[in-house]
């Protein structure tokens, strides 16, 4: 059977592991090409030789979200490889416990903890998308999706600069699909509840059993359970869907 994405090329920032690296995986099995950006070429390289002991291909490319330069770059790298980006899976993000704001309510969070998160969570997301739309329009359309959160529909106590970068990000990408349906180019976003990666380790020790007390599936999400949907707004299976955020959550958000 034809895979969603055969003949597709497609990058994934963030792609070192966790949600990242799950979509890799799922769109090597789908038939894309893949870029696995992250900030650690060498967890990058990991997700890679994943990629490619399951029969797929991919390339490994290092660099910081937060640098116009360094993405620049990681776009020209992919286009290079190639030849177009048919699929940008905009995911590279940072929690509170790694900018030191870990139980920091808004007015304890230091002024660098917060610029630190809206540059990863925020301009990292439209800095990506910045050089990765004049590439889209110049191929003839393309296909966006940006991770957001529930804590991009939501407050949520402690998680001041996430909660508003990961609004942020919502907002970028409504006005982008706006922006570009006419140049055919579809953007969205994923917005996931509690999943289990590295960025929630810290939080679920905390106080995970309250937190999936208020789930109602009464569990954390897997990240391929993220990367099924990234899979579905990147194929033509979604052809009229742009300007949306997807919750993936358990329900979370219907309560
Ligand atoms: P991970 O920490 O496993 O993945 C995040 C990845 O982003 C890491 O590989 C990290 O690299 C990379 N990264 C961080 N900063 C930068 C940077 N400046 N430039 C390039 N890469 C960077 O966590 P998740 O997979 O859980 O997170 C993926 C996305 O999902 C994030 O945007 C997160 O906010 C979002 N999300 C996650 C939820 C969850 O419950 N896990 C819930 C809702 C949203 P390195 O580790 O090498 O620094």
């Amino acid at each position: 059977m034809a895979g969603l994405l055969d003949g597709k090329s497609a990058l994934i920032t963030g792609g070192g592991g966790g949600i990242g690296r799950a979509t890799a995986l799922i769109f090597a099995r789908e038939g894309a090409r893949i870029a696995v950006a992250d900030a650690s070429e060498e967890a990058a390289s990991q997700t890679v030789a994943l990629v490619n002991a399951a029969g797929g291909q991919a390339i490994s490319l290092g660099g910081d979200v937060t640098d116009s330069a360094q993405v620049q770059a990681m776009i020209a790298s992919v286009v290079s490889a190639f030849g177009r980006i048919d699929c940008a899976f905009n995911n590279a993000g940072i929690a509170g416990y790694q900018v030191g704001a870990s139980g920091k309510k808004t007015h304890e969070w230091s002024d660098d903890a917060f610029d630190r998160m809206i540059g990863v969570n925020l301009k990292g997301v439209w800095l990506c998308m910045k050089h990765q739309i004049p590439q889209m329009i110049a191929q003839g359309g393309g296909k966006i999706v940006n991770t957001g959160s529930i804590a991009g529909l939501i407050g949520l106590p402690t998680s001041s600069a996430y909660v508003a970068s990961k609004h942020g990000v919502l907002g970028l990408t409504k006005t982008a699909a706006l922006e570009y349906a006419a140049d055919n180019i579809r953007v969205n976003a994923v917005c996931p509840g509690y999943i289990e990666t590295k960025m929630t380790e810290d939080t679920m020790r905390r106080k995970g059993e309250q937190l999936m007390n208020q789930v109602p599936f009464g569990r954390m999400g897997k990240p391929e359970e993220i990367g099924e949907m990234v899979l579905w707004l990147c194929s033509d299976r979604s052809s009229y869907v742009s300007g949306a955020c997807y919750n993936v959550d358990g329900g979370y958000m219907a309560i």
